[in-house]
């Protein structure tokens, strides 16, 4: 019985988030803006207007290439892919052909089970990275077909990967390593919904124990890891099918689209080539040479990924789920770290802001970003680092600053929390303390110290835990 092994590689687009578009001064934020608004005569391709390359894109370009462990090549060319869309104006997408930007790199990743536990460590080579604008959006309505043009020119990365991947597991996994790790850099905020990444996924078959690349299948345009998974586990199942029925793998290269609803693919065309494209050199833009020192800047300039990030939070002995937590969401992490940084002590860091904080969100069907902010939560922690008020009753303060949006000190100040410190008051507690419970006094005088237990649990709970312990002790063995 022939045995046969899946491959399966992923080219990635990914939409930068720079101020503006990639060859021309067009707003490149569009999300939300009439059809049609954000575009000049440059990203329309009118005849005779020049592209100017974007420098704060070829910079985010660059970091991603580095994350990625890419070379970055010095000299760098742009050339015309041409095909013919209603969505490409010019009737051809500037991109980079045989001088990309980068190449030769490699993503370790992790693969987990349901629980989020890690079982596996993978790593994918990185084929290359390059630059390219995005085209416009159709939007079809019965039969009619809109177009709007304000995406048309949007900065793009495209990142390929080598044929590494063997499952739909290890594709998803490794996309959204990458994603993280993009979102890590701030190249984007590689929002799915709104299309900021988007996979094409090829996927063939071969003889279990061969090195052999047989003609694939590519699974254009998906948008979520879950199509991604999808899609790959739809195709596997009918190539394996086919191989059964004909005995050989797919005659040649196909392109395939991913049915969302009908959970199918649907072949759309076959046996398309490079030449198709007509590549050629983009005369308009002259070759990018980048110098070795600004490549170097650059590298300094990255900020710590997720495995580094991951490696931090392991040495702080916060357990997997956290790390985890921490990890997936980053507005969670910058209020960590804050607070963190503040109290000095991891574990009482994650039980304030991953333990209550989540659990008051989570209570009250808010996100992270609806709740308080880091400079919020650095003002609870300092409130219970300084004392005036206890980490219990930080707890409460917690829950109403979660509930009611108001700041720490304001519901402070206005329910009356902070820790009771006055000695007088504290004085008078324990005296009636002593008075309610003589039988406590009397099992002290008889040698039982256990016994005074019983008076400062009284006075916490008349204070609603407001009086400070510590005073409490110090005036109780004075008194007895
Ligand atoms: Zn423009």
């Amino acid at each position: 019985m022939e045995i046969l092994e899946t491959i399966i590689g992923l080219e990635v687009h990914v939409q930068m988030n720079t101020r503006t578009k990639m060859f021309c001064e067009c707003d490149n934020d569009a999300f939300g803006k009439p059809p049609n608004t954000t575009v000049c005569p440059v990203c329309m391709g009118h005849p005779g207007t020049l592209p100017v390359l974007n420098e704060e894109a070829v910079k985010k370009a660059i970091q991603v290439s580095l994350a990625l462990q890419c070379t970055v090549n010095r000299e760098n060319h742009f050339d015309r892919k041409h095909y013919f869309y209603p969505d490409l104006p010019a009737g051809f997408q500037i991109s980079q052909y045989d001088f990309p930007l980068a190449s030769s790199g490699n993503v370790t990743y992790e693969i987990r089970d349901d629980s989020g536990a890690v079982q596996a460590e993978r790593t994918c080579r990185i084929t290359r990275l390059h630059m390219e604008n995005d085209a416009g959006k159709l939007t079809h309505r019965g039969s009619a077909t809109l177009v709007d043009f304000n995406r048309a020119g949007t900065p793009l990365m495209e990142i390929v990967t080598e044929p590494d991947l063997r499952n739909s597991k290890e594709a998803s996994a490794f996309a959204q390593e990458l994603r993280r790790m993009i979102v890590a850099i701030g190249a984007s905020e590689a929002d799915m919904f709104k299309g900021m990444m988007r996979f094409d996924a090829s996927i063939s078959l071969r003889l279990q124990g061969t090195d052999d690349l047989n003609p694939r299948s590519e699974i254009k345009n998906l948008n979520s890891f879950k199509s991604l998974e999808k899609a790959l586990q739809y195709e596997e199942r009918r190539l394996r099918k086919l191989w059964e029925e004909t005995g050989k793998p797919l005659p040649c290269n196909i392109t395939t689209g991913w049915l969302d609803e009908e959970e199918k693919t649907r072949v759309l065309r076959e046996k398309e080539t490079a030449d198709d494209y007509r590549y050629f050199p983009e005369p308009d833009i002259p070759p990018l040479v980048l110098k070795e020192s600004a490549i170097a800047e650059i590298r300094k300039s990255l900020p710590m990924l997720p495995r580094q990030q991951k490696q931090r939070y392991k040495d702080m002995a916060l357990d997997e789920k956290q790390i985890n937590l921490l990890i997936e969401q980053p507005a969670l992490r910058t209020i960590f770290d804050a607070v963190h940084k503040e109290m000095h002590d991891a574990k009482r860091a994650a039980g304030l802001v991953l333990t209550q904080l989540l659990g008051f969100l989570n209570a009250a069907g808010k996100t992270v970003e609806e709740g308080p902010d880091a400079d919020q939560m650095l003002e609870l922690a300092r409130k219970i680092g300084d004392g005036t008020i206890s980490a219990n009753t930080g707890k409460d303060v917690l829950q109403k600053m979660v509930t009611t949006d108001k700041k720490a000190s304001t519901i402070i100040a206005e329910e009356g929390m902070q820790n009771i410190t006055d000695e007088g008051a504290i004085e008078t507690l324990v005296q009636q303390a002593i008075d309610a419970n003589p039988q406590a006094i009397v099992s002290y005088k008889e040698g039982k110290s256990a016994a005074l237990g019983a008076i400062i649990g009284w006075v916490m709970k008349e204070s609603n835990g407001q009086a400070d312990p510590q005073k409490v002790q110090e005036i109780l063995r004075k008194k007895v």
